[in-house]
């Protein structure tokens, strides 16, 4: 069914801005067909934005915190009665099927409450009466925060900064990708409107932009989640004027199976799939590459097949029986299949996976079959490069030493998984290097939202979600009032 295209505002003062330079989204499902325009703003307009999120910042950094809740908890209300009509925008401009952008917000808005249920936790000031003096400690806001985000999880990875930076005091200009810009400009719209003009801007736009919200004196911090390469840019530009940051980058997670993992647990293998290929595998923390004790690798694959083939089902995200719908943009199946096709040509085994529910729709829209990589060698670069997508290579290893240098010597570190007895497991997990491990499950099936998230090397810098996750948008301020006011050892 083809929807009349939708314009989504940019949010600057509070004023709703329309561009004639446009971004065109299209659906990735039915690529002929346009599911929206954002605005492509110029570098004036993001000027425009930082300055009025600084004025705001002046007064709203003062603001009662109740008032900021209250506020916050409207937003969260109205984003709840509008998750059918904003995850089918969703779904349908990112190409996710309709039950994983229901997910999506859902999440969303647990992360929002969590924020709201804690932020006074998190900045209630101390005072301390202690045998040297009085000392008040509290947890102030750090000014403008450029926040700028991917397409992948376009609703969660800007309500992730959105709450907490808004909740305790910063002001904010918000730049989502050009990937998938509309679901999360109506949710920004939703939330900017709850609070004062100037508090939470919102622009489009690409590198140009985003060169502006990392470079411009008036921003204080930067909440980036994107790739480790734009990572750098952004480091350099923010270096000039150093800018407080949370980096959430890339990953190539690993999945460690134990000898002795029980490959006959089918819903562990379900959890494996899933892990592996939701959202069509692009998920920073999903599973991009499993490692097998060769003792029970032949079993393992036999009986990872079997599930993969049960659970996965290509086709229109609309479509409820699918569970994995196209990919959200032709570079990135390219880059997929060039991943694939390298492995190919060098002896590896590619084996798809997954019924196809819609084959009419393959070869026009971004689908990919989802495959299975066998016989790649652990330098491939299928093993060392992050897909982003549905394939998955899976090698056997013989002893846990070897697959621990193995996961370790990625130069990533975001989530990792290890699956087998727990308390094995636990102890292989303590050598991993990563933010996160989980025991048993991985990816967003482990993840929970009142934990820190985040990645260890270049997966990232600080982290997400948890107290950690409020904490990360307030500076530390000390008022010290000693008893004794001169030091004895300064001459007079
Ligand atoms: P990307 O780095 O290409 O783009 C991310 C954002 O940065 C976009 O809004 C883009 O317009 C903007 N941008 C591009 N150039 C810029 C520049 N020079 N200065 C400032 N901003 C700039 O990433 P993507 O392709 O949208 O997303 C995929 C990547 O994101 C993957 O590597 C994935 O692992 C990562 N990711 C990480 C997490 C996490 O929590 N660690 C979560 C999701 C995605």
């Amino acid at each position: 069914m083809n929807i009349a295209p939708i314009t989504v505002n940019a949010i600057i003062n509070g004023e709703k801005i329309q561009t004639d330079n446009k971004i065109t989204r299209e659906n990735p499902t039915h690529p002929e067909q346009i599911v929206g325009y954002a605005p492509n703003n110029t570098r004036e307009q993001t000027i425009q934005a930082i300055d009025a999120a600084y004025e705001a910042f002046k007064t709203w950094a003062w603001s009662d915190v109740e008032d900021r809740i209250a506020r916050m908890q409207r937003a969260i209300q109205k984003i709840k009665d509008a998750t059918p009509e904003i995850a089918e925008l969703l779904s349908r401009e990112h190409g996710k099927a309709l039950y994983d952008a229901q997910g999506e917000i859902a999440v969303s808005l647990m992360w929002m409450e969590f924020a709201v249920e804690n932020v006074k936790k998190v900045t209630a000031p101390e005072d301390r009466k202690h045998e040297t003096g009085r000392t008040i400690i509290t947890h102030d806001p750090i000014g403008v925060v450029s926040a700028i985000t991917p397409w992948n999880y376009p609703i969660s990875l800007s309500t992730i900064k959105i709450a907490p930076a808004l909740l305790t005091g910063n002001t904010m200009v918000l730049k989502p990708s050009p990937f998938a810009p509309l679901a999360v400009s109506r949710v920004a719209e939703i939330i900017a409107e709850e609070f004062p003009s100037g508090v939470l801007n919102l622009v489009n736009g690409d590198a140009e932009v985003g060169i502006e919200l990392t470079s411009n004196p008036k921003v204080a911090k930067i909440a980036f989640t994107g790739g480790t390469n734009t990572a750098k840019h952004i480091m350099k530009a923010a270096s000039e004027t150093i800018k407080k940051m949370t980096l959430e980058l890339g990953g190539n997670d690993a999945a460690i199976v134990l000898d002795d993992f029980d490959v006959n647990d089918e819903r562990a293998l379900r959890r494996m799939v899933i892990a592996n290929f939701l959202t069509a595998g692009q998920i920073c923390m999903i599973a991009k590459r499993i490692y097998v004790h060769r003792s029970i690798y032949d079993a393992f694959v036999e009986k990872y097949i079997e599930a993969a083939n049960k659970w996965i089902k290509v086709g229109d995200p609309f479509n409820p029986d699918v569970t994995v719908g196209p990919v959200n943009n032709k570079n990135q199946v390219e880059y997929v299949k060039s991943l694939v096709e390298d492995a190919k040509n060098k002896g590896a085994q590619i084996i798809p996976l997954g019924t196809i529910l819609n084959p009419e729709l393959m070869d026009n829209g971004y689908f990919l079959q989802p495959t299975l990589v066998l016989g790649a060698d652990v330098h491939d670069r299928v093993v060392v490069e992050e897909q982003f997508g549905p394939t998955v290579p899976i090698l056997p290893y013989d002893d846990e030493e070897q697959v621990i240098q193995l996961h370790n010597e990625s130069i990533y570190g975001l989530t990792s998984s290890v699956w087998g007895e727990a308390e094995h497991a636990i102890k292989v997990a303590r050598r991993i290097e990563a933010g996160t491990t989980m025991i048993n499950t991985a990816a967003i099936q482990g993840l929970d939202v009142r934990f820190p998230f985040g990645g260890v090397k270049q997966s990232g810098v600080g982290r997400e979600y948890g107290l950690d996750g409020i904490k990360s948008y307030t500076e530390t301020h000390v008022i010290n009032l000693p008893n004794d006011l001169e030091l004895p050892y300064i001459p007079e």
